[in-house]
């Protein structure tokens, strides 16, 4: 089977975000059929909301899988679920302890409502296509044009990468 590099998009503002994310990660190597290539600094974004809420903490990871895409966004339903993630279909851009997405599934363009990639929105989420630039580097999105374009014309945000300060100080 072929395996394929599938950009997911990761972002909380609920509880220890930084902590979440970073554990949402290390959940993705367990993954079955996967293996965790990049992953990009974690960046804190401003909300995209008229919902009052906190700030987001986002990161983008980069995996390669042969896993087809309905079970693999599966499996990352599963480690939102894990993060004990609430769902209420009456909000948009309502805040999350977790929010896992898939933004590129290779080359793949679907349109399906369960799963759509490119993921519909990143064209106007500067917190996806940053992290995706320093991991990736610049490329072109299916249908889309080159990562540099969106980036340029996407709308405006605060953005800051996030210096992790070790947990575990050697002293
Ligand atoms: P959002 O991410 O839009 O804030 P949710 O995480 O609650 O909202 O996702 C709502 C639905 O979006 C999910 O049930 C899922 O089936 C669907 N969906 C469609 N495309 C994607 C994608 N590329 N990645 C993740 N979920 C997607
Ligand atoms: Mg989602």
């Amino acid at each position: 089977m072929k395996a394929e590099l599938v950009y997911v998009g990761i972002g909380s503002n609920i509880g220890d975000s930084i902590t979440i994310a970073t554990d949402a990660i290390n959940r993705m190597r367990d993954i079955q059929d996967c293996t965790l290539v990049q992953q990009s600094s974690l960046y804190r974004s401003e909300p995209v909301s008229d919902i009052p809420q906190d700030d987001y903490i986002n990161a983008v990871a980069l995996i390669e899988t042969t896993l087809e895409p309905m079970p693999m966004l599966r499996e990352l339903q599963a480690i939102e679920q894990a993060f004990n993630r609430q769902r209420d279909p009456a909000l948009h851009w309502a805040p999350r302890t977790l929010d896992l997405d898939i933004i590129l599934f290779g080359q793949r363009v679907m349109n399906d409502p369960y799963l759509n990639v490119p993921h519909h929105e990143m064209a106007n989420r500067l917190f996806v296509l940053t992290p995706m630039l320093e991991i990736s580097g610049e490329q072109l999105i299916p249908g889309l044009g080159s990562l540099q374009y969106l980036i340029n014309k996407a709308p405006s945000i605060q953005l800051n990468k996030i210096d992790v300060i070790p947990n575990n100080p050697t002293r």
